[in-house]
């Protein structure tokens, strides 16, 4: 246990957000699973979609085992043992792939925000798109939907609050 999945397919802005969240310019641009650098566990990339896997401070982990641990449920369609699902869809651009993801965390036990990102390119506030992606995350049963500017820092503060409510007491994942 111990760990947060930042989920999405490529381009959603998963890395840029990374980097609000912890306040620091992390690598993250090997789509390999790798070692941990600056707490970050792996990458695992299946057809449509990459899961960040990041490590909360205070739990000590053999993480060379972790990883393998969680590469084995990732490559078998299970996120396992994490504490949270941040799930980033891009606010301008929904794909069939997005609802792809968003079936496969349907079942998901650990609580997933639905991190509705570069709302900072959406011109027109009543676009059809955001209630769209409203309208499916009801229909999928997710509670936690939040527009986000990742580049912009919007209501990342807001994540990082609904991510604290939602972690276990013991776990904390932001500095
Ligand atoms: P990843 O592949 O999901 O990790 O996506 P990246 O974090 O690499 O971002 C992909 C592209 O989207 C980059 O050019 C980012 O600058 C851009 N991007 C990320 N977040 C935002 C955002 O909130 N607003 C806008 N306008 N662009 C963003």
């Amino acid at each position: 246990c111990g760990f947060v999945a930042i989920v999405g397919r490529p381009n959603v802005g998963k890395s840029t957000l990374l980097n609000r969240l912890l306040g620091q310019k992390v690598s993250i641009t090997s789509k390999k699973p790798q070692t941990t650098r600056h707490r970050i566990l792996g990458i695992h990339t299946e057809d449509i979609y990459q899961t960040i896997y990041v490590d909360t401070p205070g739990l000590h982990l053999d993480e060379q085992r972790a990883i393998n641990r969680l590469m084995n449920r990732a490559a078998s369609s299970s996120l396992g043992d994490v504490e949270m699902v941040i799930f980033v869809v891009d606010g301008t651009r929904w794909t069939e792939d997005d609802e792809l993801v968003l079936r496969k965390l349907e079942h998901q036990k650990a609580p997933v925000v639905l991190a509705v990102n570069k709302i900072d390119n959406i011109k027109d506030k009543d676009e059809e798109l955001l209630p769209h992606i409203q309208e499916l995350a009801t229909k999928y049963d997710f509670f936690n939907i939040l527009p986000i500017s990742a580049k912009q820092g919007k209501n990342v503060e807001q994540l990082i609050t609904w991510s604290q409510q939602l972690l276990p007491q013991n776990v904390h994942f932001f500095p």
